[in-house]
């Protein structure tokens, strides 16, 4: 035990340093040489499990390779801890006052899985760089009390960008910090302190129309009134543009790590999702970085973290980037953001049966399974519904709010006591439940804290679609296509017919996803089986639509493999799709809350 508190007050001295070669990324090869100041005797190094976030122990340890550990010119012995697989244990032998740790990390070929560290870092024309993807640091001292230098060596020619200030820095900055890389690299300055820096695997992808620029300079404005306050130096969105890449976005204190597909800024549908995303991120800068919820606020990467407030980290961030921002900033119209909300609503309504047995809050308390979990009888399941039922939840308490104080607040002013002034730089102050309600009772006394637990935390049949029309809308549904789910599905490679017969099709004809209770359930249907033809012609995304507009029952052959059968969908209803109606005579709360500020 002394020789591990001796160690960690060592480290706390000293900076170790971590060497990237980055020169071979084109194949996927990243090898990191760490250097950890050290005393002679038993030594533990681990590599980061518990990723910022993430909200899961998603570190890429499999990717970890070629593990070598030496000291004062000697090879050592390391031994995996049995339980813990992020660990290592070495004897530090006499004389030594340091260990180097060299592996490879490699980024994983395309195709194989999906989610975080999954997916390939790494094209042949750029790169991604999480820090915690090449680090392995000293057991037992806060992240925040190692000192890090860091370097990296890039292909010739590549040009690189990241938020990581110079010299050491805390191992907690360096991994808040990523860095991206590439042949084709545009960096655009849109206000005084926020930039969007992006490499692509082609020039053509960085013809980001002037356009979009503008848009992007209003959002940082409109944040900052949001807000009033801001906890970063400078903002970076780094992006990658790539086919290869997986689209994701992961959020830190002063950029974020945003992947899209190559013409996610040049194709006009692709763009709305993709700026939904980047307003997403930069939100978090907010709530999630700078305001955290206590049980994921932890000192190491390798302490559990508690996922329950995710329907307050992520759910507010649904509400506030996902809806507000994008509104206001005019990333995208008002009559996409409406068939946005309507989809969140009626997904919710209409396609989770397992909200009969599992409240929202479970969802963020099950983040690291349900995460994981593979993909088909969502509804059933349930998913990450922490995210997209609280754009719900959060609307039900600013319309609340307004209508408890006749107008006088709104949840503006929450969000200026909450994550306001004054300004500093990136820092964390953590919270709980009482604190959120200490907030929101600040604004507007109200029982809050009951109404939280009756949204959240217990069973609920039906999301708060109440929050709608008390902000004067409700949800419809027609044949008249939704705004939203058109984008979604291009990106998504899916055909959507769950609000007609109940099923999610892969635009190949397999179905993705089925929803209980509905007509292609009761003919049989499951997840996993592939459609083949309908009504006598063979599938097509086209032959799915013009059999329903028909308005008769659908014949379909499917099944798995080799084996087929005929199923009867007895459904004769239409295409069917969610869109939000105004209630005459009531006033339209929604629309002043997206209004400009
Ligand atoms: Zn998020």
């Amino acid at each position: 035990m002394f020789a591990f508190l001796l160690a960690a007050t060592l480290s706390v001295q000293q900076p170790m340093t971590v060497a990237v070669d980055a020169r071979d990324a084109r194949r996927g090869v990243f090898h990191s040489a760490v250097t950890m100041p050290a005393v002679p005797g038993p030594m533990r190094f681990v590599y980061p499990k518990w990723i910022p976030g993430e909200h899961a122990p998603s570190g890429p340890i499999a990717q970890m390779m070629g593990l070598r550990v030496t000291a004062a010119g000697q090879t050592l012995t390391w031994r995996r801890d049995p339980v813990d697989m992020f660990a290592f244990d070495v004897d530090v032998p006499k004389g030594a006052t340091s260990i180097e740790v060299d592996f490879d990390y490699i980024s994983p070929p395309v195709g194989y899985a999906s989610g975080y560290g999954e997916t390939p870092n790494h094209t042949q024309h750029l790169l991604d760089l999480p820090w915690n993807h090449v680090v392995v640091y000293p057991a037992g001292p806060r992240t925040d009390a190692i000192q890090v230098n860091a370097t990296v060596a890039l292909p010739d020619g590549w040009k690189s960008d990241t938020q990581l200030p110079p010299g050491p820095t805390s191992l907690t900055t360096l991994i808040d910090s990523p860095l991206i890389a590439g042949e084709h690299e545009r960096t655009i300055d849109l206000t005084n302190n926020v930039k969007l820096s992006i490499v692509a695997d082609s020039e053509a992808a960085l013809a980001l129309p002037q356009e979009r620029i503008a848009q992007l300079t209003q959002l940082a404005h409109q944040a900052e009134a949001l807000f009033g306050a801001h906890h970063f130096r400078t903002y970076r969105w780094l992006v990658t543009l790539s086919d290869v890449v997986e689209t994701q976005g992961l959020e830190h204190h002063e950029s974020s790590d945003n992947r899209f597909v190559e013409h996610a800024f040049t194709d006009p549908d692709l763009a709305k999702l993709a700026l939904g995303t980047l307003s997403h991120e930069f939100t978090h800068s907010w709530n999630g970085k700078y305001r955290r919820p206590a049980g994921l606020a932890t000192p190491d990467y390798q302490q559990p973290m508690l996922g329950e407030l995710l329907w307050v980290y992520e759910g507010m961030t649904r509400y506030l980037g996902d809806f507000v921002l994008v509104s206001r900033s005019g990333l995208r119209s008002p009559e996409l953001v409406r068939d946005h909300v309507a989809f969140v609503a009626a997904n919710l309504d209409r396609n989770r049966t397992g909200r009969n047995w599992r409240p929202l809050s479970d969802t963020a308390v099950a983040v690291q399974v349900l995460a994981e979990a593979p993909f088909g009888w969502t509804a059933y399941r349930r998913t990450l519904d922490y995210y997209d039922e609280s754009l719900l939840v959060w609307l039900d308490v600013d319309t609340t709010i307004r209508a408890k104080t006749k107008g006088a607040k709104t949840f503006d002013d929450f969000t200026h006591a909450f994550f306001g002034p004054p300004s500093t730089p990136p820092m964390v102050k953590p919270y709980t439940f009482d604190d959120v309600v200490a907030a929101l009772n600040s604004v507007a006394p109200n029982d809050w804290a009951t109404f939280l637990r009756d949204r959240v935390y217990k069973i609920t049949p039906h999301p708060p679609l109440g929050a709608l029309e008390a902000a004067g809308w409700r949800l419809v549904y027609s044949d008249k296509s939704n705004d939203y789910m058109i984008p979604r599905s291009k990106s998504s490679k899916r055909v959507d017919a769950t609000f007609s017969i109940g099923i999610l099709f892969h635009d190949d004809g397999k179905i993705d996803d089925l929803t209980p209770g509905t007509p292609a359930a009761a003919a049989g249907l499951t997840p996993g089986m592939e459609v083949t033809s309908i009504n006598g012609r063979k599938w097509s995304a086209d032959v799915l639509r013009e059999e329903l507009a028909a308005k008769r029952p659908l014949d379909v052959i499917a099944g798995f493999g080799e084996h087929v059968a005929t199923y009867h969908i007895d459904y004769r209803g239409g295409e069917q799709f969610p869109h939000l109606e105004r209630i005459e005579g009531r006033p339209d709360v929604l629309s002043e809350i997206m209004r400009a500020r």
